[in-house]
């Protein structure tokens, strides 16, 4: 569907804010930044625009963290017209604090919005949004030790309407919480299940998309893989379930003997374009290392793996970085990866692209945004 670009004024978007009278005290806050897991230590304040068909974005605010008031047949409860981002600010040496590719993240929520029949929120209001949220709860930001803090834009259809069509009415929020290491360092590479029952997309439909649905449809999978004992979901392609696609939210990567890196490319229309993925791929580009975006089967993977071929698998993703995997899962068996340790190609390149979040290293593809 087209979906035109909002008539938007700059007054109806300039954000309003309403500070939190009692801000959490900086001792009580220092003390949940210590260890704060990931997702349950939100900040002060959020924002939030509302659409309305007619008359654009509009009422933009910065307000304290409350509860919101939906109508009951809002259209977001029952056709699930909701479609979210994941972002990260960093604690740079000197203190101040800095985004890593936002305006990546702007696009990939318009590309989102088209897919889900939703109202475009125009880049610079979705940076204006997260720029101006870090900033008042910038004390959040975790030291670097300890993590980043984790901004959650997303948008929901809050159209008070049972009958099935694309919302005129929607809310886009931003949310931050402080992030710890998503899986805890000193468990080493995860185990992953590799899903043979269900998909996470097929073509013509969400993949690409980063909505909630996609991850409703994952959770039977994960579900699964823990019972098996796996921290992770592999899942493979709908066609011929040979194929392998990605995690249920992170993208994959193997690394070859003859030090190739691979990864399984877009062109299916099923897989979602991580910006880490990305930056990867151009970070080992510019380390002289060769890039392959080709599709990998499920029997290659366990074939080469056995014969180490196969030297390094890893996940990456906003959330948890680069993850190293150990083992592969399924319900014929399995297999090790390398000796099961984190690769030398993994742990390299993870370094070199959380160096660049962090501010510790130059950064040659004007990735970074400094906030404040
Ligand atoms: C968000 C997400 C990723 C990772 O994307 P990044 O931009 O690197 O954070 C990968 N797969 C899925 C399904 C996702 O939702």
């Amino acid at each position: 569907m087209e979906t035109a670009e909002p008539m938007t004024t700059e007054s109806d978007t300039a954000f309003k804010i309403t500070r939190k009278t009692d801000i959490t005290p900086a001792a009580e806050r220092e003390a949940m930044l210590a260890n704060p897991g990931f997702g349950r230590v939100f900040t002060d304040h959020m924002a939030v625009v509302t659409y309305t068909e007619g008359k654009g974005w509009h009422s933009a605010e910065i307000l304290p963290r409350q509860p919101l008031m939906l109508d009951p047949a809002a259209s977001v409860l029952h056709y699930a017209q909701e479609i979210f981002e994941g972002m990260k600010a960093y604690r740079t040496p000197d203190g101040s604090v800095q985004l890593f590719r936002p305006d990546a993240n702007a696009r990939r929520f318009r590309h989102s919005a088209e897919r889900m029949a939703m109202a475009q929120v125009p880049e610079d209001l979705f940076l204006d949004a997260v720029t101006q949220l870090v900033k008042l709860d910038k004390d959040w930001v975790p030291k670097p030790e300890v993590g980043t803090l984790y901004i959650r834009p997303f948008m929901i259809a809050t159209e008070a309407a049972l009958g099935v069509k694309p919302a005129s009415e929607f809310k886009f929020i931003v949310i931050a919480c402080a992030a710890g290491e998503y899986f805890s360092k000193d468990a080493g590479p995860v185990s992953v299940w590799v899903e043979e029952r269900t998909v996470r997309a097929s073509r013509g439909g969400t993949g690409t998309a980063k909505c909630g649905g996609n991850y409703a449809a994952s959770l039977t999978a994960q579900m699964e893989g823990k019972e098996h004992g796996c921290h992770q979901v592999l899942f493979l392609d709908a066609q011929e379930r040979r194929w392998l696609e990605e995690m249920g939210g992170m993208n994959v990567m193997m690394v070859f003997e003859d030090g190739t890196l691979q990864t399984p490319p877009l062109d299916s229309g099923t897989i979602l374009h991580g910006i880490t993925r990305d930056s990867l791929l151009t970070l080992a580009r510019d380390r002289g290392l060769k890039v392959k975006e080709e599709r990998y089967a499920i029997d290659q993977l366990y074939g080469d793996a056995d014969s180490g071929k196969l030297k390094e698998v890893f996940a990456c993703g906003t959330a948890a970085v680069v993850t190293p995997i150990g083992t592969f899962k399924s319900t014929e068996g399995g297999c090790t990866i390398g000796n099961g340790q984190t690769g030398e190609v993994t742990s390299s390149l993870r370094k070199a692209l959380c160096d660049i979040q962090f501010g510790r290293a130059a950064d040659p593809h004007g990735w970074v945004k400094k906030i404040g």
